[in-house]
């Protein structure tokens, strides 16, 4: 075939970048809230994160998605789930960098550090951070069993993935899920109808028979799991390996994997328990708040996982619109698709600013959690030892908050950053067209660990909490007499945590906050041209499609800040 044409005017692939090293809201908002934090760790993984190496892995983690086999060829059940060889290459990268575990035995800083390379790795590939998720939240709900945390702990914290499917013992690392969801109820969890039946007392505590089911089971070869089941007090909390301490195969059966919109790489279950062994973790009958000591750690990665995603989707609109040219200069020069990509910017940094915030409010709280030892929570969202009144209110405000407005507008802002890429950013094109990817990924961190109206709910639970108003009062007072519309913004939101709202406007009241605080903190962390345009935009007026930034707006300043190309 002659060459009909020359191929000119496409973009070139973003690759070998420091995706570190590029992302300045990400280190200024780090040097405002961990100055002393040594960045080399993060400066390696933005580079593999970035590099090409790890962009395949993902693609063909996407390309070949999980199999499922219930028998083996003789008719043994074996409920095996196989992965692509990439699919292992990332969840060993991302434990060899520490995102499963390594805060926990880490001194202050480790949570901040953390949730910094979970929002980095999240640019190269999400779909294995669901069980390295899971396997760091786990740890306060694990605590409650000291006997199992002791056993189990410091091979949740091994850095040295090993992804055999074998029994505890013969591993170097192992991962950990959950099972909440039944298919009666998600949300409710109280209409769970998997029951525990006592079967005596082992060196892991009392051992139960679990039978029932879970409609929800991701990331199904992980070595074990918290489950819910009824006991004879209520809603209890279990430890369920998939491995028996004998070497024989606990009662799990994998029935099917669910075929998802995105996240593909990952494999969720539904999964039947036939009399399952598990071990009782914390008190029989307080398995919610027990279960959500774990569940509030992974909606505080649903907002970083979310965050990452965004400033992925703005860094390939960026790159795209720097190169691609239409009507005689490059689309980034163009006033419109400025205003457009200036928006993104700042909902990106104030994504980012707000997610790490929350971790920043993990690590306070956290630190010295260690010494502790079992059963200091009473309640999920008060897991560990809260050292710093402020961090713990802060932290119960902020995990529903800003997992239910980062994860939101996530969708939202992936559909605007693929509209930056026009035909080319819908198109798949074998797994190269990563932009289609973030945007069948991104509704699934607002959905899984509580939808948004049950963060909103959550919001309105969390300002019954004493002292909430006083440290709203002091989170936001720095940033007063900033910006007028900010002033008014904070007075409106005060009084009405101060004053309650009806359960019906509770959505209202989480976007409102999560806009407030997001302003406060690029107040403190980013440029005046950066809160400014943020007052301007999300306080003086109501948020709604991207690329209405108002007259006067530094567009250029915005675009040239967010712009993933390292400073001369
Ligand atoms: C890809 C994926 C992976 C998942 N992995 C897991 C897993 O590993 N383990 C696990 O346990 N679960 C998992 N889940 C399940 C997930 O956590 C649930 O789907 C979620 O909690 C919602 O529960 P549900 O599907 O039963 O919906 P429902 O509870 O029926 O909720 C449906 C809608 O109603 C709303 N709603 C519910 N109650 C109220 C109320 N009182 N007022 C107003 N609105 C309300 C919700 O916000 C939601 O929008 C996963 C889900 C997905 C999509």
């Amino acid at each position: 075939m002659q060459a009909t044409h020359e191929v000119t005017n496409q973009s070139t692939p973003f690759t070998g970048v420091n995706l570190f090293r590029v992302n300045r809201p990400m280190r200024d908002a780090l040097r405002v809230y961990a100055p002393g934090l040594d960045t080399t760790a993060l400066d390696a993984l933005g580079a593999e994160a970035g590099a090409a190496a790890l962009q395949a892995h993902a693609r063909r983690a996407h390309a070949h998605p999980p199999v499922l086999h219930t028998h083996d060829r003789h008719g043994r059940r074996i409920d095996e789930v196989e992965f692509h060889p990439s699919y292992h290459a990332l969840l060993g990268s991302a434990l060899r960098h520490g995102l499963h575990g390594t805060p926990w035995s880490r001194g202050p800083g480790g949570h901040i550090e953390r949730a910094a390379a979970f929002m980095l790795f999240t640019e190269a590939e999400p779909s294995v951070l669901c069980p390295v998720s899971m396997t760091y939240a786990v740890t306060p709900a694990l605590r409650a069993n000291p006997a199992l945390q002791a056993a189990w702990g410091p091979k949740l914290a091994s850095t040295a993935y090993d992804e055999r499917f074998l029994p505890f013992g013969q591993k170097t690392a192992v991962t950990m899920g959950m099972g909440m969801t039944e298919k009666q109820g998600g949300s409710d969890v109280r209409s769970n109808t998997t029951h525990a039946a006592p079967d005596g007392e082992d060196g892991w505590g009392r051992r139960y028979r679990v039978t029932g089911h879970k409609w929800f089971f991701s990331a199904p070869m992980c070595d074990a799991f918290l489950v819910l089941a009824q006991t004879a007090s209520g809603l209890s909390c279990l430890f369920m390996p998939r491995w028996l301490p004998d070497g024989s195969r606990n009662a799990i059966a994998v029935q099917r994997l669910k075929h998802k919109l995105g996240n593909q790489a990952n494999a969720s279950a539904e999964v039947e328990f036939q009399r399952a062994a598990a071990w009782l973790v914390g008190e029989e009958g307080r398995g919610i708040p027990q279960i959500l000591a774990m569940g509030a750690l992974t909606r505080l990665d649903c907002a970083l996982g979310s965050a990452g995603l965004m400033r992925q989707a703005l860094s390939l609109a960026l790159h795209h619109t720097t190169q691609r040219h239409a009507f005689g200069r490059p689309l980034i020069a163009q006033p419109l698709m400025q205003n457009v990509l200036a928006d993104l910017a700042l909902e990106s940094e104030a994504a980012t600013a707000l997610a790490l915030r929350l971790a920043v409010a993990v690590d306070r709280t956290e630190h010295g959690a260690g010494e502790q030892g079992a059963g200091t929570m009473s309640d999920g969202h008060e897991a560990g030892k809260m050292n710093d009144g402020h961090e713990a209110v802060m932290r119960r405000l902020l995990t529903p908050v800003a997992k239910f407005w980062i994860c939101k507008r996530s969708s939202h802002f992936a559909q605007e950053a693929m509209e930056c890429l026009g035909g080319n950013g819908y198109v798949e094109a074998a797994g190269e067209g990563v932009m289609a990817r973030i945007y069948r990924e991104m509704p699934v961190n607002s959905i899984w660990e509580g939808a948004g109206n049950i963060m909103a709910i959550d919001l309105l639970r969390a300002l019954r909490g004493a002292d909430v108003l006083p440290a709203l009062e002091r989170e936001l007072a720095p940033t007063r007499g900033a910006h007028p519309a900010f002033d008014r913004a904070a007075a409106v939101v005060l009084d009405t945590v101060d004053h309650g709202v009806h359960e019906a406007q509770a959505r209202i009241l989480a976007r409102d906050l999560a806009l407030v605080l997001q302003a406060a903190l690029l107040h403190r962390q980013a440029p005046a041209v950066v809160f400014d345009a943020f007052c301007a935009s999300r306080l003086a007026a109501t948020p709604d499609v991207f690329g209405l930034l108002p007259a006067g707006t530094d567009l250029e300043a915005l675009v040239e800040r967010a712009l993933p190309v390292e400073a001369a």
